[in-house]
């Protein structure tokens, strides 16, 4: 049996409540600014929306529309992240504009994600503001931000706010066993790993290579200690080498999509999305390396938690038996100070320096912690 989209949303019964209700009463806004912190499902939600709208059938989950929608293959859904490092760039947001105009491929309206809403500057918002007032009716514009205050106002005022918040871990854990016959301790490292957002701890239990690419983080960690300068690098380059692994994943999906316009559009159909395409790819890329930060944070809480003998879940539990060296050891002042190059690494990425290179210097870091606990 199939589940509507609405249901499948963790601890959003209320927002839900509120877009089911506007879609069957034909009150979609045009423009909507989703507020929360990460993993509050604000874009599972924007596609839920995208289903019940492009379904016919409430979002039935099942259907093609909803189906293509889940796989993100839809092509009347599109979904735009900041080009630069510190903001949105007036020229994206100008191709944003120009894609906007166009007509729907497949269903009768379109839908904009877009994502980190609180990276518009003056500029960018100034070239966008027109748009979000009045986009073409068949348009649905949905800004995601962690925060109403964080987002310029001259955007959040043009916009109907819409608040996440974040649903317990107790409840996520739930769900997520529920929804994967995971484990409860497969769904408490999934969770960790992925920053705690549902639709990515899913896809982690799912993805054989990232489910390997954490254990090898976690092996990594558990050696650093009697690791040299030289195994410390090769660490690291085998570190980026399994968090690009699963990408060859999103690469089939990406050169299906090219397949399907093709066969919509002819040859020349294909061409405009190879940027988005790459764009993806970075963007997952990222997230990989974002993915051994959030275990590496989640390993060294754990180490804290045995050593203070608090008696707290861990997030790691099935390598729980290796952090027990280290947690015999390791002083609060000593972790803070691991956790703090872990998030320098995460400022270091988001500048633009080269993902190896920052986990080099992470991994450099927390063994001179280790080899000095205190
Ligand atoms: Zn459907």
């Amino acid at each position: 049996m199939t589940r509507c989209v609405w249901d499948e949303l963790v601890g959003q019964a209320k927002v839900a409540d509120h877009l089911r209700t506007a879609v069957e009463t034909g009150t979609v806004a045009h423009a909507y600014l989703f507020v929360g912190p990460p993993g509050s499902g604000k874009k599972s939600t924007a596609r839920a929306l995208a289903c019940a709208l492009f379904c016919g059938d409430d979002g039935c989950g099942a259907c093609r529309a909803c189906q293509r929608v889940k796989q993100g293959l839809h092509p009347d859904i599109h979904i735009t992240r900041p080009e630069g490092a510190a903001s949105y760039m007036v020229g994206q947001i100008r191709d944003v504009i120009h894609d906007v105009n166009l007509r729907p491929v497949e269903a009768d309206r379109k839908i904009y994600i877009i994502e980190a809403a609180e990276m518009f500057n003056d500029g960018s918002a100034n070239a966008f503001l027109k748009t979000l007032e009045e986009p073409p009716d068949d348009v649905i514009i949905i800004l995601l931000a962690p925060s109403f205050d964080s987002v310029i106002p001259t955007v959040s005022s043009r916009c109907r706010v819409v608040r996440f918040r974040r649903a317990s871990p107790e409840l996520a854990e739930g769900m997520l066993v529920e929804r994967t016959g995971a484990s409860a301790t497969e769904a408490r490292a999934a969770l960790a790993a992925t920053g705690g957002v549902m639709a990515r701890a899913v896809e982690f239990l799912e993805s054989s290579s990232r489910r390997d690419a954490r254990l090898r983080m976690l092996g990594v960690l558990k050696d650093l200690t009697v690791m040299d300068g030289h195994d410390v690098l090769r660490a690291a380059r085998d570190l980026l080498k399994a968090v690009k692994a699963p990408l060859e994943d999103l690469k089939v999906v990406q050169a299906e999509e090219v397949r399907e316009r093709e066969e919509f559009l002819g040859k020349s159909g294909g061409k405009d999305i190879a940027d988005r395409h790459k764009r993806e790819l970075t963007a997952r890329e990222r997230e990989g390396v974002g993915e051994i930060l959030n275990i590496t944070e989640s390993w060294l809480r754990d180490c804290l938690t045995i050593s203070l003998r608090v008696g707290d879940l861990i997030a790691n539990a099935d390598v729980a038996d290796a952090m027990e060296e280290v947690g015999a050891v390791i002083t609060p002042t000593a972790a803070t100070r691991a956790l703090e190059a872990v998030s320098q690494t995460r400022q270091r990425i988001s500048y633009n320096v080269s993902p190896q290179l920052a986990v080099e210097a992470m991994l450099f870091d927390i063994q001179e912690v280790l080899n000095c606990p205190r």
